[in-house]
């Protein structure tokens, strides 16, 4: 019997669920191997009892997203965090910073104690439950996401890239920022894009998180040499790692 999967969405833009529907030429060969039988962007209906893997998306922001959270991991063999909100908490764990409630009133006024009712602060999906596979990225890559899902369905191990950026990016040929004096996170973020902004023009803004094997001391010292701070690495760094442990110094 083919696995169950359904896909759901938390605090996020859906911006990975709608990757996924870039998959294009793959994308009828990954549905002839799963019975997708919610998703939750493109269904109406609710989503089924039973089920077998949650592909899960965005962070979690709601006392909702938790019991739902629970829900899941109570009836889903496999887990997978799609995406940087998912995986870190992504950009919507940018408001774990300094006072939730002043942020709500910011944005909402008036409306803001309504709108705030149940939230809580935001959070990457593992803080409430155990994570069996994690696609990283903002958005993620419809490659990556492949490999993943199916080594999900075969039983494989989990294996995320540990690794900073650079090494991949040099073998793109591509002059580091650095040499021109521009911060580029790419020292610091887990390889596994393609060095995908870099090799288009842009430095690399951190979207896969924090590398495991990044050594933070010796980018510093790297940066001081360019003539950038400490503090502009760890500010931009935090756009979409707020929540990463390594970055609180
Ligand atoms: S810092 Fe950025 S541009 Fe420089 S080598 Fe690393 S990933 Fe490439
Ligand atoms: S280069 Fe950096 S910002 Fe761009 S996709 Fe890769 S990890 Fe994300």
């Amino acid at each position: 019997m083919a696995a169950r999967v359904v896909v759901i969405g938390l605090a996020s833009d859906f911006g990975c669920q709608v990757q996924m529907t870039n998959i294009e030429d793959d994308l009828l060969d990954v549905l002839g191997t799963i019975d997708l039988v919610y998703w939750q962007l493109a269904a109406s209906g609710h989503m089924p009892e039973e089920y077998d893997v949650a592909i899960v998306e965005g962070a979690v922001t709601t006392d909702a997203h938790v019991e739902t959270l629970k829900r899941v991991r109570e009836t889903a063999s496999v887990v997978i965090a799609l995406g940087a909100c998912a995986a870190t908490g992504g950009i919507p764990a940018l408001g774990a910073t300094g006072d939730l409630e002043a942020h709500y009133g910011c944005v909402y006024g008036q409306d803001a104690a309504q709108v705030a009712c149940g939230r809580i602060t935001p959070m990457a999906i593992d803080s409430v439950i155990g994570v069996d596979y994690v696609v990283p990225g903002c958005p993620i890559d419809t490659e990556e996401f492949l490999v993943v899902l199916s080594r999900a369905l075969l039983g494989l191990k989990s294996r995320v890239p540990a690794e900073p950026m650079c090494a991949i990016c040099k073998t793109k040929e591509n002059v580091c920022f650095f040499e021109r004096g521009e911060l580029c996170l790419g020292v610091i973020t887990r390889t596994g894009c393609g060095a995908r902004c870099i090799t288009l023009g842009r430095p690399c803004t951190g979207c896969r998180g924090v590398a495991p094997e990044a050594n933070l001391d010796s980018a510093i010292a790297l940066l001081a040499e360019k003539g950038i701070t400490a503090e502009r690495l760890f500010e931009r760094a935090r756009l979409y790692n707020t929540l990463e442990e390594a970055l609180d110094r």
